[in-house]
């Protein structure tokens, strides 16, 4: 009896321990509302894509039992600096991964790119760039300084911004049209997140070849309990 209560109480010490050193995420879809829409092109707009890919994200960074926060999990507008902010609610947010969608005038702009602001962040987009890259062996526009207000001004130590392609690319379009594409690439942030917390190398979601990953729709990780929802209040004050 008294061997179960000592058992017990070790047992909710380690689940402190845990949850104290619990890696959190802090993912922003760019973009939303009816006047921010972002970059669109012939029906795929911005905001929605980034939405639908910081879903999938969310779910594979769970698979990784890492927790995760969302910025906005609806179509609505939230202002640069209340996504700057958003990581400020946390006790302990590790990171910020803000995602986008590109838009350019010349059509034949095409590529990946991640941004990063402050030093501390350029292996976090590194990790992130090289996974991208890698999976989806789309042109590698590089891991590049970016003045963007939402890292530049975030409240988390670490945080990027990824470009995911270009929509007013017809051939870029078509790909990130494709869910199993986005599927794809959410995967690929997702283990360039992971490698870059230290998760080991056997823990990484798995490709074939990109082709094959892209058809084959990948099998996503069930949200766990400890999954973190945005708090309301961070959802308005802006
Ligand atoms: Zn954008």
């Amino acid at each position: 009896m008294r061997r179960s209560v000592i058992l017990i109480t070790l047992l909710s010490c380690l689940s402190l321990i845990s949850s104290l050193h619990a890696q959190l995420v802090v993912i922003d879809p760019g973009h939303g509302g009816p006047r921010d829409p972002g970059a669109a092109q012939l029906g795929v707009v911005e905001k929605a894509v980034n939405l639908d890919l910081a879903f999938a994200l969310e779910k594979y960074l769970h698979g990784f039992g890492i927790n995760t926060a969302m910025t906005r999990t609806v179509d609505k507008p939230l202002s640069l600096s209340a996504r700057a902010r958003y990581a400020g609610h946390f006790r302990q947010p590790t990171l910020f991964v803000s995602l986008h969608y590109n838009g350019a005038p010349r059509k034949s702009a095409h590529g990946i790119e991640t941004f990063y602001h402050n030093a501390k962040s350029r292996k976090l987009a590194a990790a992130i760039q090289g996974e991208l890259i890698r999976v989806t062996q789309a042109e590698n526009r590089g891991v590049r300084r970016g003045n963007f207000a939402v890292i530049r001004k975030n409240q988390a130590p670490v945080s990027v911004l990824v470009e995911g392609g270009f929509l007013t690319n017809t051939l870029e379009r078509r790909k990130v049209a494709d869910p199993a594409y986005r599927k794809l690439q959410a995967a690929a942030i997702a283990n360039g997140i992971a490698r870059y917390l230290g998760k080991p190398e056997a823990a990484m979601i798995r490709f074939s070849t990109p082709r094959e990953a892209r058809i084959a729709a990948l099998p996503m990780a069930p949200r766990p309990r400890h999954a973190v929802r945005p708090a309301p209040w961070a959802m308005i004050q802006h």
